[in-house]
């Protein structure tokens, strides 16, 4: 079971965590709980380490303090024996001040193992947040013990952004994850974080403990893996764009993976692999509503109905110019800038060449906020004035809206998605890999519009 940072962020959410834990302790043999660092906790690290890398020490030092006071509130209102509270003031002190101390490497050798440093500060949330919970269930009866992903979870050596070794990984979990289970101890692991081969910590990209949850599933040999939030499940559309948007009941493991990656923030973007690599069916439950049924992804169903089941909409900037050629220089600069802007990499989308024509679409990183396309515009245009060869590129920001459901790589599906948004002007088009969706890029302001349109098809198909 996956807890993320709003399930694990007060003692509300704590209460409702502990119920949950006490009470499928008696359903199953092996249990294992990931959690994810306190809500904003990474956001808060992340400033932290920016702020290092300027040298603005104060700044820097006024987030640790505060991250210090917000664990510190949060151990002294949970109901904690003085033993196991005086460990864990301990344990955070003891976590920042280390974390404390690479900020300050940082600010005096920002160049030299930056990436490195980066994720060692930007990790430290799951670290804390694991030790509370741990903490937690002891004190209630449980035996527990909190585990970094440091030694268990090993990946490549793209910081910020890994991907664990499967291998590797799986035999870290035999030696030292599975005794433990088969003792009747709950591990509590970190989310988001695991390091390279040579010991150098990494980050799985922002929403990381989702995938250290299936990555551990996979390696166990899980049965389920089960995520915990504060929502009931994945919607049809983002309510709050779209009001009629309902709850889905069941959806195929190449549908999941395909709202994951095209904008449905509930769940990292490559988190569904491991899943149905070792064929584990995924759960996405309320805490708060733990008898509600949620969200069912990959386990068998029986009546797969064919057609849109979730839309959703992303952010991205679109490039056109009247000729075709090399996209290299493009793709690199564009990338260079969204990373330095956004810390993240620009993610093609979609490139499109006729003989006199060429439309390339990056799409924005959903971790990077909204409302950041301009910003990125006026940036990837700035840098494009010292390369007079990409002068033909017009830019503009656009949104892709993604149509995702059973079956849509079928004609029907095709025409009948481009049959509701027959009014809209559609700037390109495209077929996913997996067959479960489709995408269409238009304009900013015709998003809402298209997205309108097609999420009609799921109410419609609701009614018969
Ligand atoms: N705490 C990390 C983040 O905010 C990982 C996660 O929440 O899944 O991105
Ligand atoms: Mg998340």
């Amino acid at each position: 079971m996956k807890f993320g940072g709003t399930s694990v962020g007060t003692t509300l959410a704590l209460t409702q965590l502990l119920s949950i834990t006490l009470q499928e302790r008696e359903r199953w043999t092996r249990l294992l709980l990931v959690v994810s660092a306190l809500e904003g906790v990474t956001d808060a690290l992340i400033e932290a380490a920016y702020n290092a890398q300027m040298g603005n020490q104060r700044s820097y030092r006024r987030l640790v303090a505060n991250l210090r006071m917000r664990h510190m509130a949060l151990i002294e209102h949970i109901p904690l024996g003085q033993n196991e509270r005086s460990a864990l003031q301990g344990n955070v002190d003891s976590l920042l001040y280390e974390m404390l101390d690479a900020c300050q490497r940082l600010a005096e050798n920002p160049g030299e193992s930056r990436q490195v440093a980066l994720d060692s500060i930007i990790g430290v949330g799951e670290k804390l947040a694991a030790r509370i919970v741990a903490a937690l269930l002891r004190q209630n009866g449980l035996r527990s013990v909190a585990m970094d992903a440091t030694d268990l979870i090993i990946t490549d050596k793209v910081y910020g952004n890994a991907t664990p070794n499967m291998e590797l990984t799986r035999a870290r979990i035999g030696a030292q994850l599975i005794p433990m289970m088969d003792r009747a101890i709950i591990p509590v692991v970190t989310g988001f974080i695991g390091s390279t081969t040579t010991g150098e910590p990494t980050t799985l990209g922002r929403g990381g403990s989702d995938y250290t949850a299936s990555t551990l599933a996979l390696c166990a040999d899980a049965d389920e893996v089960w995520i915990w939030s504060d929502v009931d499940g994945l919607m049809s559309a983002d309510p709050r764009e779209m009001p009629s948007a309902t709850q889905i009941e069941h959806l195929t493991y190449d549908e999941a993976a395909d709202l994951a990656y095209f904008g449905v923030r509930l769940l990292h973007s490559r988190m569904i692999e491991p899943l149905r690599m070792g064929q584990i069916p995924l759960q996405i439950r309320n805490i708060y509503r733990p008898q509600q049924a949620g969200t069912m992804v990959g386990s068998s169903r029986t009546n797969l109905i064919s057609g849109v089941h979730a839309v959703t909409s992303i952010q991205a900037l679109g490039f056109q110019a009247a000729q075709r050629g090399p996209l290299s220089l493009l793709a690199a600069r564009v990338n260079e800038t969204f990373l330095s802007k956004t810390g993240s990499q620009a993610e093609v989308m979609l490139t499109s060449q006729s003989s006199n024509q060429s439309f390339v679409c990056f799409v924005v990183p959903t971790s990077a906020g909204i409302d950041v396309t301009h910003m990125l515009q006026n940036a990837v245009l700035e840098d494009f004035r010292n390369y007079p060869q990409l002068a033909q590129w017009t830019i503009q920001p656009v949104s892709v809206i993604t149509a995702v459901g059973y079956e849509m790589a079928s004609i029907a599906e095709m025409s009948n998605v481009l049959a509701v948004l027959r009014a809209i002007p559609v700037l390109a088009l495209t077929q996913h890999l997996s067959g479960s969706s489709i995408s269409v890029v238009v304009e900013q302001t015709y998003a809402h519009g298209a997205l309108a349109q097609l999420h009609e098809l799921i109410v419609q198909k609701r009614v018969m």
